[in-house]
């Protein structure tokens, strides 16, 4: 294995072709490290990347080759098989290390891992048949929310269960299929944010300022920093980030969303989930703060320090999704806005194309 830190033009290997590896490849260029992508499909990071290979996650003789061509490994989505992770690390080291792969990967463990950080998390069922679903459903007045165990996304593989409307429990453990399920109580959120926390190597952990959290059908529309919450809140959220990354002697960047919820007039946090890499509601850091989250998960996985990262301006984070991008021109000329395209053909309904970091004033 490579001795760390890695110098500048040592070779980083990122699993995933979409736009968080683009933008991860975007930040390692910039400190003089070469890329190369490892993706069973083509997509933005390619363009960045010096080199790349398009391969089954499964195809051990490809794998090998990869991970003998690089210094270190990283990844940039939770859904990357355990057992690549596991096979790769015979030849390279990979960070995050993949026990946060199996954490995150499935609600019920994640849940678990997260009651034992002693962190509040939603009341929860592990749903094994339609008599334990409705005793749930008894237990949380009649509204919950159904999740798959694994692969869901974007609000894809969950259904709202409530009291009021039509869709039976049945009829939602059919359409969600025969997989493992998870029944969540339904929380009564006032709001909803998120933390980007960066450990390094050598322990130190380093925390963003919170976002907070706007989506539509499902999908994050908007990250407003600073978020509207206690001050409490922010030492609380940096806290159980800070106990999360350690617990899990995590390297690199991870994405930490909470539900704010006021109890007895306090505002509260709610863990929600837990994305062990770079987020969607950190990308706010590549215009409003002097580090981004993506040089700091660079920094980490190459074992140099972590940046004592400062957040310069108030920043509006704002998703443009399928034909917003078509409207380039007008973001591009907006006085005070940072325009980012991620170089993707095909502006389908909902799907991430670009972003664009509003900034205010100076923090
Ligand atoms: P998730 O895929 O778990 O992040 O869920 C996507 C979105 O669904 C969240 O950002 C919330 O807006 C909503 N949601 C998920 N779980 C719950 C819950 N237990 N109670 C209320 N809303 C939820």
């Amino acid at each position: 294995m490579t001795k760390r830190p890695l110098k500048p033009g040592s070779a980083i290997g990122i699993l995933g072709s979409g736009q968080l590896g683009r933008m991860l490849a975007i930040a390692a260029s910039s400190l003089g490290f070469r890329c190369q992508v490892f993706c069973p499909t083509t997509g933005p990071a390619f363009d960045i990347c010096v080199g790349g290979m398009t391969a089954k996650y499964e195809d051990k003789a490809a794998l090998a080759e990869f991970a003998k061509s690089v210094d270190v490994i990283t990844y940039e989505f939770e859904n990357i098989p355990v057992e690549t992770v596991e096979y790769l690390s015979q030849f390279c080291t990979v960070y995050p290390k993949p026990n946060a792969l199996k954490v995150s990967q499935d609600r019920l463990i994640e849940k678990n891992f997260l009651l034992d950080c002693g962190v509040d998390v939603a009341r929860f069922y592990d749903v094994t048949s339609i008599e334990n679903l409705n005793k749930g459903l008894y237990d949380f007045s009649g509204n919950g929310v159904l999740k798959t165990r694994r692969f869901g996304y974007d609000g894809k593989g969950q259904i709202m269960l409530l009291e009021k409307e039509p869709i039976s429990p049945v009829e939602a453990m059919n359409e969600l299929g025969n997989v493992p399920l998870i029944l969540e109580e339904l929380v009564a959120f006032e709001k909803e944010v998120s933390i980007i926390a960066i450990r390094g190597v050598n322990g130190d952990v380093f925390a963003f300022d919170i976002a907070e959290n706007v989506h539509q059908n499902h999908i994050l529309k908007t990250s407003t920093v600073p978020a509207d919450i206690d001050d409490a809140l922010n030492v609380k959220a940096k806290e159980i980030a800070h106990n999360i990354i350690t617990r899990l002697d995590y390297v690199g960047a991870m994405g930490i969303e909470f539900f704010v919820v006021t109890k007895h007039g306090k505002q509260n946090l709610v863990v929600n989930e837990i994305a062990p890499r770079v987020h969607n509601s950190g990308h706010w850091t590549m215009d409003a703060a002097t580090h981004s989250q993506f040089e700091q998960h660079i920094r980490a996985i190459c074992g140099w320090p972590l940046a004592n990262a400062r957040r310069h301006s108030n920043v509006v984070m704002e998703n443009l999704l399928g034909t917003d991008i078509n409207d380039w021109q007008f973001y591009a000329s907006q006085e005070d806005v940072h325009f980012h395209d991620y170089a993707k053909n095909d502006a389908r309904p909902g799907r991430k194309m670009g972003h664009i970091n509003k900034l205010s004033k100076w923090a």
